[in-house]
């Protein structure tokens, strides 16, 4: 575990040679575990060489691609502080990433140099621009496999070196900055490791971004440190993912719940042959246990199993291990991990502990919680208590065999006169509509200043008829009073996250 992030997930490289590490899921180009040791190690020379220094910090802008592993793990044995920016970010959003972070060097891909380069000017600071892939002009890191310089020779403290600095989703408010260091994420990484076994033989698919937390362990990581192969696809397009699981045989997905969606409703997946996957784990969000039956069942898999975390926790607590796929409760996120504590304190008097069954927000202990978030001691303070305990805002329960249910973000929770109501819990039972392709819920002020439930709602092609009227009187007839639909909106989309998550910030200014 005490070992640098790059050589903690590569230390059995050698062992796994020439096992494809990485396929193209477009056009096929593929990296072997010897050529990701040898690539990284050249890299890390090469960015060595250009003047990258440790404590640096680099932006890897890029979506998914073979190379991108290759170049996170360069940075980081070169000394840099890794952040990833959000591919389809605007040269503003960069640029004010780049500045938050005071980023040094920025490494990228050819089609984003562009919005690269204006968001370096605007930010000012950034020494160098390096592309991933062919020459533009700037140095490539294929330029610097050829180098002849050495191998960089950094003394890094796993302790207390900030390996990632990935970006909070911004779900809630403007993304922070998290500072993990080198110990944490590899922490992480072998705790989760007995849960999420993907290794020899394994396929996964990466389609989900490694910018984000979540398919930088769970799609990049995790399985390179274990020996499977990983198929890279740059964006999520229904079909071309279902070609991809068909055509390379995929033996594992890591989904976030849109994902499971698709799979559980959407017409074209009967078309693909989808007999390679064994088990398919989703996270990010909330996902609702009818929809996993619905997915699970269509496809012939062990109900689909949650995993559960946050940028700020390295990022994994809770996990569905393998195991117990088929035996764990509906619709819960999984056990928490060894090495770690949790407690669910009461939302009205955070100092009382609730027992099993009630629900109260979500705090954590263990050494995967994050060192803080970069220059913002503040923010740092109100999330991690004098006693170590990282406070979630998330609301949840566990049972009495321990299985963690998470209900919704504390933030999240309507209050209705009085009584809270969780959106998820009235988005989850929305989708149970035949006629409803996608829903959302926030709460918005009704004429007497009460706060309600609202949804938002995609109708499925087939029932555009349906109407908001038929549409609150199927809610009313499945939840108690307090929870129903007070108005409903039509849209043609609910907008999310890279991640999947729910945007209801965006839906909140259109309102
Ligand atoms: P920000 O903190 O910037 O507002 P964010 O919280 O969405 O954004 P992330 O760190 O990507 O940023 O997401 C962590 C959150 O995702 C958790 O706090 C939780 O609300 C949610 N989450 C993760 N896994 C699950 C899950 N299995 N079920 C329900 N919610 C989940
Ligand atoms: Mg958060």
């Amino acid at each position: 575990v005490d070992l640098p992030i790059h050589d903690a997930v590569l230390a059995r490289a050698a062992e796994f040679d020439d096992t494809p590490a990485l396929i193209d899921g477009t056009d096929g180009t593929t990296l072997t575990y010897e050529q990701v040791d040898r690539f990284h190690r050249r890299v890390a020379a090469g960015l060595a060489e250009a003047g990258v220094r440790k404590g640096d910090v680099l932006a890897l802008h890029s979506p998914n691609t073979v190379a991108f592993p290759t170049a996170f793990y360069a940075a980081t044995r070169a000394g840099a502080t890794v952040t990833t920016v959000h591919p389809l970010a605007t040269a503003q959003e960069f640029a004010k990433q780049l500045t938050d972070c005071a980023a040094r060097w920025i490494v990228t891909v050819s089609p984003l140099l562009d919005i690269a380069r204006r968001a370096a000017e605007l930010a000012g600071g950034v020494r160098e621009i390096f592309v991933c892939d062919s020459a533009t002009g700037h140095r490539s890191l294929i330029d610097m496999l050829a180098t002849t310089a050495p191998e960089p020779r950094v003394a890094i403290d796993p302790a207390e070196d900030v390996a990632a600095l990935p970006y909070s989703s911004g779900t809630t408010g403007t993304p922070k900055g998290v500072m993990l260091t080198h110990r944490q994420i590899a922490t992480n990484l072998a705790q989760l490791a007995p849960a999420i076994p993907a290794g020899p033989g394994d396929r996964v698919l990466a389609v989900l971004p490694f910018f984000h937390i979540y398919g930088l362990t769970a799609l990049m990581n995790a399985p390179l440190r274990q020996g499977a192969t990983v198929v890279v696809l740059p964006r999520f397009d229904l079909e071309q993912f279902l070609a991809a699981i068909q055509n390379h045989r995929i033996t594992a997905l890591y989904v976030a719940p849109p994902i499971v969606l698709a799979l559980a409703k959407h017409p074209v997946v009967a078309r693909y042959d989808l007999s390679s996957l064994r088990y398919i784990v989703s996270a990010a969000a909330p996902l609702d246990a009818r929809l996993a039956a619905a997915c699970s069942e269509r496809l012939g898999l062990p109900p689909v199993g949650q995993a559960y975390g946050m940028t700020e926790l390295s990022p994994g607590t809770h996990v569905v291990p393998l195991d117990a796929m088929r035996d764990a409760p509906p619709g819960t996120v999984g056990k928490l991990i060894a090495g770690t504590e949790m407690r669910i304190v009461s939302l009205d008097d955070p100092t009382r502990d609730l027992p099993p069954g009630e629900s109260g927000e979500i705090l954590i202990r263990g050494p995967q919680v994050m060192k803080g978030y970069l220059g913002r001691p503040d923010a740092t303070a109100a999330m991690i208590d004098a006693d170590g305990w990282l406070h979630t805002g998330d609301v949840g329960h566990v049972d009495e065999d321990g299985w963690l249910f998470v209900v919704d973000r504390v933030k999240e929770l309507i209050k209705y006169k009085g009584f809270q109501v969780a959106p998820a819990e009235l988005e989850a039972l929305l989708l149970t509509h035949p006629g409803i392709a996608d829903a959302a819920v926030i709460g918005t002020y009704d004429d007497d200043g009460n706060e309600v439930p609202h949804a938002y709602v995609v109708r499925q092609p087939a029932a555009a008829g349906l109407t908001a009227g038929e549409i609150m009187m199927y809610v009313a007839e499945r939840v108690a009073p307090y929870k129903r639909i007070r108005e409903v909106t039509f849209i043609d989309g609910v907008p999310r996250a890279a991640s999947g998550k729910i945007l209801r910030r965006q839906l909140r200014e259109s309102a």
